[in-house]
């Protein structure tokens, strides 16, 4: 296994254009990125994957796309505007901020022997108490101050008028759009339980702790699902088994990442919000760490009630056979697309120690670019004619990149870099035979092609529909 640190995969994603820091010539803003040509077509690719299997192939999935801005309503309804809180602290001295639960963490990783401590489990109280008894400080060392509630809920204002602006909130999850829709849903269509709604979102939370690149930012993507069902009749345990088993497989099998680097954590009854029955999260073991990628959890019927306590709203199911009306619970998966990008990245860094190589070994369905076409010398027109002609023969069927600098050795390194898993040379020889090369990323094998059959070739490689 390649050892690397989460500056190399910083470094390599924006030297190659997959991720810049946002606003850069104005110094950056902080836990912003922004995802460049290569980074834009990796993070499409995991959405339509998520997309196609997760709702597509289902029949028992549906879609949906809300807004980002919803009733402020919405948000006291769900608990957000009073208990959406991270426990921050204070540098007495430099006035920086952190997440207690953070520090306290990292305070923990430095200690000699291992503690049975599971900070996710403290209360804010206990966190300064614990703080306080073993003088944890700052990362600069300075000491910090008492640990207080803050909310993580951006807020914002609409209206044309100063002083008559009324406050709204950039959502802080994509699920709330789903349960204020359920009944239109349900009015609109014909599903029938147990059925879940999906989709694919912007979401906002004005944290604390900065750092850690794209696993943690200010605004992030997330693809979140409310999978509705009948307690009475479908055991809660088998749906929720059911639910690990599609996310493991969707990360193992669709997204090709190594099972090794991947565990189930169970939240304790104690770290467990009050509202939820059950709660796993999917840990990938990222460069920091074993840190959450995917939770998943039981959250009874909490929110559509709230919901109906809120607005009034007739949020119950009416079962088609039987008459029967009742709340539907909800199981939530609920993933960060950003997370999965991050992943990918690690999961895909491999370093040839020999030759130096540095390759992103993408699934190649999931490479930004699936070839790359090369005519072997630039300055040589029918050699640059017949690479062109490949290039629009390729172009309708996969995402191409098409590369004429420096030489072929070059070449094939910069796209190793960016895991395209095929690059087509036009050299001399197609002239005479109408045959391109085909190198493989991974092995650096070579195969020479006829173009009239590099189509199929292709296909049965890139495993492509
Ligand atoms: P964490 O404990 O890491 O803050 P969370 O438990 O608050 O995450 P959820 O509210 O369960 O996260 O959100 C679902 C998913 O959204 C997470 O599993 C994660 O993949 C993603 N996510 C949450 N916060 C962020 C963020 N600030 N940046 C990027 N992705 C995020």
């Amino acid at each position: 296994m390649t050892e690397f640190t989460l500056d190399t995969i910083t470094a390599l994603a924006k030297r190659r254009g997959f991720v810049y820091q946002t606003s850069e010539i104005y110094g950056g803003l902080a836990s912003s990125y922004d995802y460049g040509p290569l980074g834009t077509e990796l993070l499409r690719n995991i959405k339509n994957k998520w997309w196609q299997e997760m709702i597509r192939e289902k029949a028992d999935m549906i879609g949906l796309d809300s807004q980002i801005l919803l009733h402020p309503q919405t948000w006291v309804a769900s608990g957000h505007v009073d208990s959406f809180t991270d426990p921050l602290v204070e540098d007495k001295v430099t006035h920086k901020r952190y997440r207690a639960d953070h520090l306290i963490e990292t305070w923990l990783a430095k200690q000699k022997e291992t503690s049975a401590l599971v900070v996710e489990e403290l209360t804010v109280d206990e966190m300064g108490a614990f703080i306080a008894e073993n003088k944890v400080l700052s990362p600069d060392g300075n000491p910090v101050t008492e640990p207080k509630e803050f909310n993580i809920l951006f807020e914002t204002a609409v209206g044309a008028i100063e002083g008559a602006k009324s406050k709204l909130y950039l959502r802080g999850e994509t699920a709330q759009g789903i349960f204020t829709n359920f009944r239109q849903v349900l009015d609109s269509t014909r599903v029938k339980l147990p059925f879940g709604i999906g989709q694919i979102g912007k979401s906002f939370r004005n944290e604390i702790t900065t750092g850690q690149f794209v696993f943690r930012t200010l605004e992030f993507e997330q693809a979140e699902i409310e999978y509705f069902f009948d307690p009475e009749q479908a055991g809660w345990q088998t749906l929720f088994a059911e639910w690990q088993q599609r996310m493991w497989e969707f990360v193992v099998n669709t997204l090709g990442v190594r099972e090794e680097n991947l565990r189930w954590r169970r939240h304790s009854d104690k770290e467990r919000s009050h509202y939820s029955r059950e709660t796993y999260d999917l840990d990938y073991r990222f460069p920091f760490g074993f840190k959450e990628l995917w939770g998943v959890a039981y959250r009874t019927d909490y929110d559509l009630q709230q919901h109906i306590q809120h607005a009034g709203a007739k949020l119950n199911y009416k079962d088609p056979f039987t008459g029967k009306q009742f709340v539907p619970h909800v199981i939530e998966p609920a993933v960060g697309i950003n997370r999965l990008f991050l992943m990918l990245l690690c999961d895909a860094y491999w370093q040839d120690a020999e030759n130096k190589r540095t390759v992103l070994r993408f699934k190649p369905e999931l490479a930004p670019y699936k070839t790359a076409v090369f005519p072997l010398l630039r300055n040589k027109p029918e050699l640059v004619q017949k690479a062109q002609a490949v290039y629009q023969l390729v172009a309708p069927h996969h995402t191409t990149t098409w590369d004429d600098r420096g030489n072929i050795g070059k070449r094939y390194y910069y796209q190793d870099e960016i895991g395209t898993p095929f690059c087509i040379t036009i050299d001399f020889e197609t002239l005479e035979t109408n045959t391109v090369t085909v190198r493989h990323r991974d092995t650096t094998a070579q195969d020479r092609v006829n173009v009239d059959q590099l189509l199929s070739y292709l296909q049965n490689q890139l495993n492509l529909t």
